[in-house]
């Protein structure tokens, strides 16, 4: 069970995104708790102020450390949380750092807003997490985005624990291709060997298909993968 805390200046927006399928079902079972705190009301002043102007000047508003902190205290469990800031000036998230994360049981997810938050944050969390080198109006929706890769690493969660097991990115290849039904569609045929009930063979063909794929789309992530000498042979004969 992993328990996620998030502060956030928009509560609301984690409704509906936590409220459906997956996450509320692995939620009602227990395998995860999620808990959305407003930032509001960690703040100490009668109008509940959580940002302000930036010294030296500049544009945009910068948010307060006090009110975060204090929510930071008041929700940290000593020797079992771990901390986070979402920034697009953190370490870029990856399958690695879910599953890293998902071995945690307490979490703390902080979402900054405007111009980010002031840089003494850094004193008070354990790492700061960037979703992509893109910039976004606020970490509401990379909070979500990695409490949902995190969540469906926890045992339990996806049905399948196999099809976790063989998404893209877990074996470090890009995942094979998929079909269903129909067989045919607008003269378009699923590949025999599918239909065959040799499961060797299938087993092979996926392979050889998902080092195709990656081969084909992200010759990076082949560069970085354990591949074994036979991998090592159709990636030669495929590059030919
Ligand atoms: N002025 C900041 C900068 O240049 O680094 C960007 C602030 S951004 C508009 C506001 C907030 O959105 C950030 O504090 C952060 O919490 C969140 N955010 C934006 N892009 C993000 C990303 N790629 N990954 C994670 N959080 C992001």
């Amino acid at each position: 069970m992993i328990r996620f805390d998030i502060i956030t200046l928009f509560p609301q927006m984690f409704v509906s995104p936590f409220g459906e399928s997956i996450i509320k079902r692995a939620q009602h079972n227990g395998l995860l708790q999620i808990e959305v705190h407003s930032l509001r009301d960690y703040t100490e002043d009668k109008h509940h102020i959580t940002d302000d102007a930036p010294f030296g000047g500049g544009p945009g508003m910068v948010m307060k450390i006090e009110p975060i902190v204090k929510g930071i205290e008041h929700l940290k469990k000593p020797g079992e949380t771990r901390v986070i800031l979402m920034t697009p000036q953190g370490a870029l998230f990856t399958q690695e750092t879910a599953e890293r994360l998902s071995t945690c049981s307490h979490l703390i997810l902080i979402c900054g807003r405007y111009e980010g938050v002031d840089e003494r944050i850094q004193f008070f969390v354990d790492e700061e997490i960037s979703i992509g080198d893109y910039i976004l109006t606020g970490g509401e929706l990379a909070a979500m985005v990695m409490v949902d890769a995190v969540a469906r690493l926890i045992p339990g969660v996806v049905g399948e624990r196999d099809s976790v097991l063989e998404d893209t990115f877990a074996g470090s290849l890009l995942k094979y291709p998929q079909y269903t039904r129909p067989r045919n569609f607008r003269g378009l045929d699923v590949p025999e060997v599918l239909l065959s009930g040799d499961h060797e063979k299938i087993m092979k063909w996926r392979r050889t298909e998902a080092l195709k794929k990656t081969l084909g789309k992200r010759p990076d992530l082949l560069a970085r993968a354990p591949l074994s000498d036979e991998d090592k042979h159709s990636v030669e004969e495929l590059k030919k």
